[in-house]
């Protein structure tokens, strides 16, 4: 019966693995589809902001209760996945628990350690789960959310707790065949949390006592595997990804826009500032950005690190007074697109070439334009994801590629172009307004 455990065991956790590997490989050659980035600033400060930012949960604090729910849920993967590691030897070993006769008394403590955290994430995901179902908090209620990303959180929060309830009724069980001396069960200690199921089993059978124990066990190893996988289609997947994308943050002070390289080489050979062996400068395929293609593949790992909380939206001044835009929305169709395109690729169909793009089917010129460039989104972003990025990229593409910015801006862009200035009178008489100053009246 063992062996065919093991057999099973490995079998599923080849196909999760399987799975895994060919989604990783997906989603990095969807975001090497993106342009080249050179990072900003030094490693030793990227990398300070990816352990405080990303590790130490830093700008999740600025709203104190559910950065501490969080906090809970994120140590609570971090610690229990240590526990993962004994279920996946004792699966593919046929063992029961095999690091307790090692580990002795400090295997109690850690089991005791495991099952705090387990209630507190059961504690929190429950308490998330009333925030966004019943008390329907305001950014977890706007129109990109609805459907399939409302589902996900949903499903996502459902699926730890009956997790970590698995593994408390799983050790409830444990300890009682420990008691009753059943072979294979070995002694854990009193497992404080566990011990309050006790009560509701206690007249099980040992038979059933088992099934009960192995089916939590199965349950919870399966609800892993499974979880893995499904990581990598839903917003989860900043678990990961929060880690490479706070190192490649930009470093720059906020406010400040990366002039285009193109542009500025185009200026600059026009006006013989190019060193004389310099090559000419390169046919441009386009300014700005249509398609997902035309962003760097930061912006692209952006749009996968997401987490759709919708804390850059409510700090919206656009979206806050009633406009389209909404730079979590924005993050959400870049991703959108780029795993529609991905998918039609490895089908065999057509890729870029749809006849689709992201500005346009996705993304509209209204939400692009409500923009006011105020950063906030940014500011507000607990994983350091820049939606304002690929606003101005496309505002590029709209203004330099189809002359489409709105009229006034196009009369404000003419008057910097000829004046100098946005407003439409002559350099010269930049300083009229001193004559008063120079000449005063009284
Ligand atoms: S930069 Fe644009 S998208 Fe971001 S908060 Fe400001 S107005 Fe909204
Ligand atoms: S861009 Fe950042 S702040 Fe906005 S929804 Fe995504 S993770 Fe949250």
């Amino acid at each position: 019966m063992d062996y065919i455990q093991q057999i099973l065991f490995l079998i599923i956790a080849g196909v999760a693995g399987y799975l895994l590997f060919g989604r990783v490989v997906q989603i990095r050659s969807n975001i090497k589809m993106g342009k080249d980035f050179e990072p900003s600033g030094d490693k030793s400060t990227r990398f300070k902001n990816m352990v405080l930012v990303a590790f130490g949960q830093q700008k999740m604090f600025k709203k104190i209760i559910p950065a501490v729910l969080h906090l809970f849920v994120y140590v609570g993967f971090l610690v229990i996945n240590l526990e993962v590691l004994e279920f996946v030897i004792d699966g593919v070993a046929g063992t029961h628990r095999i690091f307790a006769p090692y580990l002795g008394s400090f295997y109690t403590v850690l089991m005791n350690i495991f099952e705090f955290l387990a209630v507190m994430v059961l504690i929190s995901c429950l308490v998330f789960l009333i925030r966004r179902n019943v008390l329907k908090i305001d950014r977890f209620k706007k129109i990109e959310m609805n459907g399939w990303p409302a589902l996900d959180a949903n499903l996502i929060l459902i699926t730890e707790v009956v997790l970590m309830f698995a593994i408390l009724k799983m050790n409830a069980a444990d300890q009682i065949l420990q008691s009753r001396g059943v072979a294979h069960y070995t002694d854990t200690g009193f497992l404080f949390f566990s011990a309050h199921f006790i009560p509701l089993m206690d007249n099980f059978s040992d038979g059933t006592l088992v099934f009960v124990e192995r089916a939590a066990w199965w349950f919870h190893i399966l609800g892993i595997l499974a979880f893995a996988v499904y990581v990598t289609y839903s917003k989860h997947l900043h678990i990961f990804l929060a880690f490479p994308n706070t190192y490649f943050a930009k470093l720059s002070v906020k406010g400040h826009a990366d002039n285009m390289d193109a542009v500025t080489n185009e200026v600059k050979s026009m006006l013989g500032m190019l060193p004389a062996d310099a090559a000419p400068p390169a046919e441009i395929s386009r300014f700005g950005a249509k398609d997902f293609n035309d962003l760097s593949w930061k912006n692209l790992m952006d749009a996968y690190t997401c987490t759709e909380c919708g804390r850059c939206t409510q700090q919206c001044p656009a979206n806050i007074t009633g406009k389209k835009l909404s730079p979590r929305k924005i993050m959400m169709d870049t991703r959108d697109r780029m795993e529609e395109v991905g998918k039609n690729i490895k089908a065999g169909n057509k890729g870029l070439d749809d006849g689709k793009s992201l500005l346009g089917d996705y993304i509209t010129k209204e939400e692009i334009n409500a923009c006011t460039s105020c950063n906030a989104c940014v500011e507000a972003c607990p994983v350091m994801i820049n939606p304002l990025d690929i606003i101005l990229e496309m505002r590029r593409y709209i203004a330099m590629e189809e002359s489409g910015s709105p009229q006034s801006w196009n009369v404000m862009f003419q008057n910097v172009e000829t004046s100098f200035s946005p407003w439409k009178f002559a350099p010269t008489d930049r300083f009229n307004w001193s004559e008063d100053l120079k000449n005063p009246k009284n």
